[in-house]
C-alpha cells in the first residue's frame, strides 16, 4: 500500500515525501479514501496514530480538486481541545499544504491570548483550526461565519468533553450548515461519543485502530 493507492494528487504526495513518510498508517489506509468519497468517519485512534494527517491529507486533496478561487468564508473547522493541538494540527495543514497552488490558508483560534490578531487572521481562512470557547467568541464578535463549512473535523472529541466543552460544542454545532461532510475522532468509544455520532454522524465508516 503507498500513499499515491489512495488516490492523492502529485503536490500531496511531494509533501508526504518531503516529511519522509514512506508508507500511509493503517488509520490513513482506511481514513483517506473514504474521506475522499464523502463519507462520515468515526474514527477510534489515540495520538501517534496517524491521525492528523489521515484526515489533513484527503482534505487538502479535495480542495486540490475542487478549488478555482478563492472561498469568502472557512469552509472546513476542525475542533479541537487544546491551544497545543490548534497550532499542532494547522502546522500539519500548511506542512502537507506546502505545494498547493492556489495556496489553503489555515489558521489557528485559541483562548487566552489577545482575541484581536486572531479576528483579523481569520479573515479569508478556508481552515479553520479553533478551540470551542474562542471559536464561539469570534462568532459573536461577527469575526467569522460558518455557514460555508463543508466539512467538520472533531479531533480528540472525547479530550473536548472532558474538559467540559460540551455546551460550546452544542453552540457550535448548531450554527453549522446540516449538509456537510462530518469527521470525529476519540481515543475511547464512550456514551458521550455514542451521542455526538448518533446526532452527527450520518452512516460513518466506522475505523479502529
Ligand atoms: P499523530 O497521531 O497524527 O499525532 O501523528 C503521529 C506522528 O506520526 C507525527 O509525528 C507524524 O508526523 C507521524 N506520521 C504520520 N503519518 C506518518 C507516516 N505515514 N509515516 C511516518 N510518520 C508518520
Amino acid at each position: 500500500m503507498s500513499f499515491s493507492s489512495l488516490g492523492l494528487s502529485d503536490p500531496l504526495l511531494k509533501a508526504v515525501a518531503d516529511q519522509q513518510y514512506t508508507k500511509p498508517y493503517p488509520v490513513q489506509q482506511e481514513a483517506i479514501p473514504a474521506i475522499l468519497r464523502g463519507k462520515d468517519i468515526l474514527g477510534i485512534a489515540k495520538t501517534g496514530s496517524g491521525k492528523t494527517a489521515s484526515f489533513v491529507l484527503p482534505i487538502l486533496e479535495l480542495f486540490h480538486r475542487t478549488k478555482t478561487a478563492k472561498s469568502q468564508s472557512a469552509t472546513v473547522l476542525v475542533l479541537v481541545p487544546t491551544r497545543e493541538l490548534a497550532v499542532q494540527v494547522a502546522e500539519v495543514f500548511e506542512m502537507l499544504g506546502a505545494h498547493l497552488f492556489p495556496k489553503v490558508k489555515t489558521v489557528a483560534v485559541y483562548g487566552g491570548v489577545s482575541i484581536n490578531p486572531q479576528m483579523i487572521a481569520v479573515h479569508g481562512a478556508e481552515i479553520v483550526v479553533a478551540t470551542p470557547g474562542r471559536l464561539l467568541d469570534l462568532l459573536s464578535s461577527n469575526a467569522l461565519r460558518l455557514s460555508g463549512v463543508e466539512v467538520l473535523v472533531l479531533d480528540e472529541a472525547d479530550k473536548m468533553l472532558e474538559l467540559g466543552f460540551a455546551e460550546e460544542m452544542d453552540a457550535i454545532f448548531a450554527r453549522l450548515p446540516k449538509n456537510r461532510q462530518t469527521i470525529l475522532f476519540s481515543a475511547t468509544l464512550g456514551d458521550a461519543i455514542q451521542d455526538i455520532n448518533t446526532s452527527l454522524l450520518r452512516s460513518p465508516t466506522k475505523i479502529e485502530i
